[in-house]
């Protein structure tokens, strides 16, 4: 088959690979009708997040046709089925997967003891993404594995087109992870660093939950204006002080919720930014530079709440700490637990609530995913979301 495979520093290709096929009982092969490129995609491609090896497969929002089940798996999946793939693999039998905390299932990471080592704790096994999080070749391909696959899945019915249905893989519930987790109360503002696919999500997602002012934070014009056409007021961080500005348009309280939707920075700013060595970004921010979580945490009201569905990967240096101690500020993080959303997220998008296909820009095939990594990546061509049919 075809897929995209990673074999270094911004060198992703699109290669001949041999199919894969069930390993175990419990797995189930998808043809892959749609993938899609996400900003985490990018930490690898960039090679700031460590543990990847030369031939692994890329990606991790997939759907497809369910083409072989393997025995242990066959009480909730047939050949034919139609599935959205979560990004998070998980076994559902765990304490932590009984308790909904799906991003950091306990068994299936098969790395997990190296991935703790290298970071302090790492996540559940994760579809194309490096060998701290278990290793698993990604969806960007024409076939795809999918461990756990009783559980790890969600079924979607026939008739509504990938478009739409893809991204319940990640960014819609991850957006929407980040809105919930900052209990929106009907007075109040959320502030969104960070207009990139999650970010739209979670602006979208703030407005259906009942904000009464989302602003949100970027440099890039078509995604400062995509995020108006959600309901957003919008800054530019490139032009203006945003610490000010945001104090400024809420009377010198400061916004009430704070979402980072950036995460690790160089790269989220097209690699712009020299003065950040790419080890010390990777897994030690040490900068000076007003980074995201700084400003979240100087502007954000006190008593208020920091949502991070931005992606870290090591320490983060100089964070003012003692000011999130002093304002009482609430810090809510993670991968996101996909599955614990998706039931009440698709019956949002079959009621005509919310189409998330508003976010793609790019659709191409598989052949075109090398160039599209460097499109997404440097922000070219006014490029927000790639959309792959195999
Ligand atoms: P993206 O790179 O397309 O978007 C990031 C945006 O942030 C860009 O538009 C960039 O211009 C903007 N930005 C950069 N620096 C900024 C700053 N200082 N202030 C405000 N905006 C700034 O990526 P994406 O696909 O939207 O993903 C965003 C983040 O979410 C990434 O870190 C990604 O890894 C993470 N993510 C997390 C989860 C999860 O489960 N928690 C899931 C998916 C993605
Ligand atoms: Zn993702
Ligand atoms: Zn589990």
């Amino acid at each position: 088959m075809k897929a995209l495979v990673w074999h270094g520093t911004a060198d992703i290709r699109c290669d001949s690979v041999p199919d894969p096929r069930i390993e175990d009982p419990r797995d189930a092969i998808i043809k892959v009708t749609s993938c899609a490129i996400c900003g985490s995609d990018l930490h690898l491609y960039d090679h700031f997040m460590p543990g990847m090896e030369s031939g692994d497969i890329m990606g991790h929002e997939t759907m497809g046709e369910v083409v072989d089940v393997g025995a242990g798996a066959k009480s909730a999946l047939k050949v034919g089925d139609r599935v959205v793939i979560p990004f998070t693999i998980i076994c559902g039998e765990c304490d932590q997967c009984r308790r909904g905390n799906f991003s950091v299932c306990e068994r299936s990471n098969r790395n997990k003891a190296l991935g703790d080592k290298a970071f302090g704790h790492t996540t559940a096994g994760l579809f194309g993404y490096t060998h701290l999080t278990g290793g698993y070749a990604g969806g960007q391909a024409e076939y795809l594995r999918v461990p756990f696959a009783d559980a790890t899945h969600i079924k979607v019915p026939k008739g509504i087109p990938d478009e739409k249905l893809l991204f319940l893989s990640d960014i819609f519930p991850t957006g929407w992870q980040a809105a919930v987790q900052c209990d929106i109360q009907p007075d109040d503002t959320v502030a969104i660093w960070g207009c990139g696919p999650v970010g739209q999500m979670a602006i979208r997602s703030a407005v259906l939950l009942g904000a009464k002012r989302v602003i949100a934070i970027d440099r890039l014009p078509e995604r400062l204006s995509m995020a108006r056409a959600g309901g957003a007021e919008t800054l530019n961080f490139a032009e203006d002080n945003i610490v000010e500005r945001l104090n400024d348009m809420t009377d010198g309280k400061g916004p009430e919720k704070c979402i980072d939707a950036v995460g690790l920075e160089a790269h989220a700013t097209g690699s712009i930014d020299s003065m950040y060595d790419r080890a010390k970004q990777a897994m030690m921010m040490e900068t000076d530079r007003p980074h995201v979580l700084r400003e979240m945490i100087y502007v954000c009201r006190p008593a208020g709440v920091l949502s991070v569905p931005g992606v870290y990967g090591g320490l983060v240096d100089k964070v003012p700490f003692g000011a999130m101690m002093n304002k009482g500020l609430t810090l809510r993080t993670g991968q996101t637990h996909v599955n614990r959303w998706t039931d009440d997220l698709l019956k949002r998008i079959e009621e005509g609530q919310i189409d998330p296909s508003f976010v793609i820009t790019h659709k191409v095939g598989l052949d075109q995913g090398p160039e599209m990594y460097k499109t997404f990546r440097d922000k070219q061509d006014g490029c927000i979301k790639v959309f792959i049919s195999p």
